[in-house]
């Protein structure tokens, strides 16, 4: 098994046959509650621990972790079996403190603007591997408690569906987040998001929109050319109803792209019936996509047109760019510059560093994500 965190109860109390029936639940509590790794787990005889942690392995060794924003932000690179990388970002602020994990390693769906999509896709996480980023977050995070999970790292969430579906339900009724404080963001899978609409946790819709005609988005998110905005839409009017939960809409402000008052005119157009919330996000810069983002000044521009037009729009604050946390960049970043796995690194706080050597100390730089919210 990839990680620990794909193991069932029953997978558990296998590993343990011959033991004290109270060891499951306590190793369970150790893995969930506590996000401990077994040789951490110091209730249990050592040899035992020595065993179940070759059993139960890490599935994520940190090549980088960075922070920024003053401590509030906080950046992980991490290196999965096979060699891929993925990132996730631990942002606190105003109360709440979100993670922006990874589903994917890269990602197929091949957006322009998009740092993870210029490099195409390399593997789909194991669920044991989506659940592993919030189990070492959350411990990173304390004492603050984790109250946000978004599915906003590298990958499409709905491409890789029953994986991350299972890490919804194990987030959820292991880790104990609510189905609303949980976020899933698709660049546009219809057919996923028709099966959300099936599923019985009302977890949160977020849909990368980026441009309100066809011609455009084309351009901008390849996928539009399958599943056109009318299908979109007409996916996300179905999960309204089904779920009886407000959804996003996520748009990367382009400069001279989509950022022109018909832009916002065709945004708020689709916006508005279905009651959704707007994210407006200047758009990072990335090496495959030259364009800047919009400026400040017409980002508001930009936001007060939409909210004239009746719908509820709000700005979202870049965090970590000095530590590449938007999507994808880390890894970029690590790549183009050969960065040792080393760096300025912070050594405390979570996880596992590398399969066996619990709490070893190591050391990165951070980028942040895809993610700002
Ligand atoms: N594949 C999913 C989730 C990952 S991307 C999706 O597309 O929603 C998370 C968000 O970051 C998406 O809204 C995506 O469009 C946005 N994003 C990607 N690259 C960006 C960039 N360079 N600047 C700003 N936002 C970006």
């Amino acid at each position: 098994m990839p990680s620990a965190y794909d193991a069932t109860p029953d997978d558990v109390a296998t590993l343990l046959d011959g033991e004290p029936a109270y060891r499951v639940r306590q190793v369970w509590d150790g893995l969930y509650r506590r996000g401990l790794r077994p040789a951490e787990m110091t209730e249990l005889p050592a040899p035992l621990r020595r065993h179940l942690d070759d059993l139960l392995p890490a599935a994520l060794t940190e090549v980088a972790r960075r922070t920024s924003d003053g401590g509030t932000t906080t950046k992980w690179l991490w290196e999965l079996d096979g060699g891929g990388r993925v990132e996730s970002v631990l942002m606190r602020y105003g109360g709440r403190v979100t993670l922006c994990v990874s589903s994917q390693a890269g990602c197929a769906m091949a957006c322009s603007f998009c740092a993870t999509g210029q490099a195409g896709f390399d593997r789909n996480l194991t669920a044991g591997e989506i659940v592993e980023q919030v189990v070492v977050a959350r411990r990173a995070a304390l004492p603050d408690r984790l109250s946000n999970v978004v599915f906003m790292g590298m990958g499409e969430p709905l491409a890789n569906f029953d994986r991350v579906w299972a890490a919804v339900g194990t987030i959820h009724d292991a880790l104990g987040l609510s189905a609303r404080h949980l976020t899933i963001s698709t660049v546009g899978v219809v057919p996923g998001i028709l099966r959300l609409a099936t599923e019985a946790l009302p977890v949160t819709l977020a849909v990368s929109l980026h441009a309100g005609n066809d011609a455009l988005r084309d351009r901008l998110v390849p996928l539009n050319r399958r599943y056109p905005l009318a299908r979109l839409i007409d996916a996300c009017h179905r999960y309204v109803e089904a779920s009886g939960r407000r959804m996003s809409f996520e748009w990367a402000l382009i400069d001279g792209v989509n950022d022109r008052p018909s832009d916002a005119a065709e945004l708020a157009a689709l916006a508005r019936p279905l009651r959704a919330h707007v994210n407006l996000i200047p758009l990072n810069s990335t090496p495959g996509y030259p364009v800047r983002g919009t400026p400040p000044a017409r980002v508001r521009d930009f936001a007060r047109l939409v909210g004239d037009l009746g719908v509820r729009a709000t700005v979202r604050v870049t965090r970590g760019a000095d530590i590449d946390a938007a999507c994808g960049q880390l890894a970029a970043s690590v790549v183009q510059t050969g960065e040792a796995p080393s760096g300025e690194g912070q050594t405390g706080g979570a996880g596992p560093a590398r399969r066996g050597e619990v709490g070893a100390p190591v050391r990165s730089r951070p980028r942040v994500g895809a993610s700002t919210r």
